[in-house]
């Protein structure tokens, strides 16, 4: 395996099974690939996609509290 540098994104929400802070983010070639770590949901895009989509919900982790 190559040494691909790997985060995890804090706050976020996988779109597929809705699991919190599954959602590791990696860059193959100029695209940022996505993957949740429990359901294997897989997605690739840009990184101007990557901010409109997974920030957002960063945010709205703070609003709405799943209890
Ligand atoms: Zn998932």
């Amino acid at each position: 395996m190559s040494a691909t540098r790997k985060r995890f994104i804090a706050g976020a929400v996988c779109p597929s099974c809705n699991a919190i802070d599954t959602l590791a983010i990696w860059r193959e070639d100029r695209v940022e690939v996505v993957e949740c770590v429990q359901c294997k949901h897989h997605q690739r895009q840009t990184e101007a996609q990557v901010e409109k989509h997974i920030r957002p919900q960063e945010q709205v982790i703070g609003i709405f509290h799943p209890e």
